[in-house]
């Protein structure tokens, strides 16, 4: 009997990126979730079919087992905080880098230093919180779910940590980014129950995206 395998992914830039590899392992997504607006998206394969939820909460469907594996940002899994899931391969893709930034003209030198006290706004307080406990700065954490670049132009915060790719958002925002937290890209994240169960089905497919990875690098 063939497994049912249920693969989680984000719209957008992990979906875009994720297709040449699940190609690469012969599987093809029968609708575009943009276009359908459908969360359940069937491929050519009648055992495996694509569900489609936030990138935030990747995570929570594998470590629940309603997805046996899907795609998440590293962004994302620093964040989430959760046993039952195994992260065997770092994809490479969706690649970005988590930066604090600042107003222009902002003196984020002098607001910085040890002993200091910042207000940051971010969507990632854990990991904004470690970056600052590092460096000894005392930060008030605001914790935002999107439009981060609005925070320092409104006076809500002093800095934001964020993701940042081209950098073109902050630009228009008349930010700058002003230090780097950590570089980010995808992950494999695997439920690990499912890896012992559906073993068969679901080594192959890791080991092709391993193989596709590779290539690009
Ligand atoms: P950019 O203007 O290209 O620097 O992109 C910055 C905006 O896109 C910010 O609002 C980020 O939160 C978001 N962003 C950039 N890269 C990623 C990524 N890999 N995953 C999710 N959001 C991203």
């Amino acid at each position: 009997m063939t497994a049912q395998l249920t693969i989680a992914l984000s719209k957008g830039r992990i979906y875009e990126e994720t297709l040449p590899l699940l190609a690469a392992s012969g599987i093809t997504a029968i609708e575009d979730p943009v276009q359908s607006r459908k969360l359940i998206i069937n491929t050519n394969h009648e055992n495996i079919r694509l569900i489609i939820v936030r990138a935030t909460d990747v995570p929570t469907y594998v470590q629940y087992g309603a997805a046996d594996f899907g795609i998440a940002g590293k962004d994302v899994l620093i964040e989430h905080d959760g046993n039952g899931l195994y992260q065997p391969l770092n994809l490479n893709i969706a690649r970005c880098r988590m930066m604090v930034a600042v107003r222009k003209g902002f003196d984020y030198v002098a607001a910085s230093q040890p002993g200091c006290r910042l207000r940051v706004a971010s969507k990632y307080p854990n990991i904004a919180a470690e970056h600052f406990a590092g460096k000894g700065v005392h930060v008030d954490l605001i914790k935002l779910y999107g439009s981060m670049e609005l925070a320092p132009l409104v006076g809500l915060a002093d800095a934001i940590v964020d993701l940042v790719s081209t950098g073109n958002t902050l630009q228009a925002n008349n930010l700058h980014a002003v230090e780097h937290v950590v570089d980010i890209s995808s992950q494999l994240v695997v439920n690990k129950a499912a890896l012992k169960l559906k073993y068969a089905a679901i080594q192959p497919i890791i080991d092709v995206f391993a193989h596709a990875r590779n290539q690009e690098i």
